[in-house]
């Protein structure tokens, strides 16, 4: 089975894919649509320098370059992994097909349905869980590969997401972008994801709280066990990625070990901030 997470950035998929981690029937594998960016060394992943979370780049870590060999790519002839879409605008009208059938999309499908294959086959585990996050390669995930697909929906309060996002593209890339525009792309995103998962059936997919999950930690895992059939196991105390697993990706200082606790520090900054409140209230966000 693929356990697929969707969320917006910054909104705990981490966090929730480190606890799911400590199921003895589970593989985390990171955000797998980024593995072509972490082969070829470009874009998305240079903050980490392309690394995997064990420390190596992904032709010298044992896991990667064991599965990598087993489905001969190579670094120069790497197939994409994520799926191309037509912006915001025209993947809200869309349906479903239209995306997945595209041809583009379709080998990109059947080189991540090899990959998972070969990801069972190594680990030996029968549960992947992949952090991806995106909607629109989650339903065609959901649609066209051939194992069972669970979608996990994390969502946060847009407020904290645009906080977070704001602090770390700055921080991490030195990229400034106002609050109120971030707000308004973020809203658009999550009218996207939303759209997106009408088309997932309910018995598939299940919607938790990243509040939730820091707050209520065993709590909300019942939830997604229950909702999902999938077996309980203890959730962790502390977030820590143990040496043995390999994902890429994920927020920036995933590899410090420390205690789950709920991260509200993004309302003390707001409380300030008169005028995004407002904005926030005008696009219904509270
Ligand atoms: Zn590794």
């Amino acid at each position: 089975m693929i356990l697929y997470i969707i969320s917006d950035q910054r909104s705990g998929s981490t966090l929730l894919e480190n606890i799911l981690s400590k199921s003895s029937k589970t593989i985390p594998v990171g955000e797998l649509r980024l593995l072509y960016n972490y082969i070829k060394e470009v874009g998305v992943g240079n903050t980490e320098r392309w690394k995997c979370s064990c420390g190596e780049k992904l032709v010298n870590c044992n896991f990667w370059s064991a599965v990598l060999n087993e489905l001969n790519v190579t670094v120069s002839h790497f197939p994409q992994t994520k799926i191309k879409g037509n912006g915001i605008f025209i993947d809200l009208l869309k349906s479903k097909k239209s995306v997945c059938n595209k041809k583009y999309n379709q080998e990109t499908l059947s080189f991540l349905g090899d990959l998972y294959t070969e990801i069972f086959k190594k680990s030996e585990k029968n549960i992947i869980i992949d952090s991806s996050k995106n909607p629109m390669q989650g339903i065609c995930v959901y649609d066209k590969v051939k194992y069972p697909v669970k979608i996990i929906y994390l969502k946060r309060d847009l407020r904290a997401i645009t906080y977070s996002k704001v602090k770390w593209k700055e921080k991490l890339r030195g990229e400034n972008y106002g609050l109120f525009k971030m707000l308004t792309i973020n809203k658009l995103r999550s009218f996207r994801r939303m759209r997106m998962l009408n088309f997932i059936s309910p018995k598939d997919k299940v919607t938790i709280h990243y509040k939730d999950l820091a707050t209520n930690t065993s709590k909300t895992l019942k939830k997604i066990c229950n909702s999902l059939s999938l077996p309980y196991f203890d959730p962790p105390e502390y977030m820590y990625v143990h040496d043995d697993i390999h994902t890429i990706a994920g927020t920036p200082n995933k590899n410090k070990k420390r205690k789950i606790k709920y991260d509200d520090s993004w309302r003390r900054k707001m409380r300030g901030m008169p005028f995004f409140r407002l904005y926030s209230k005008i696009l219904n966000i509270s």
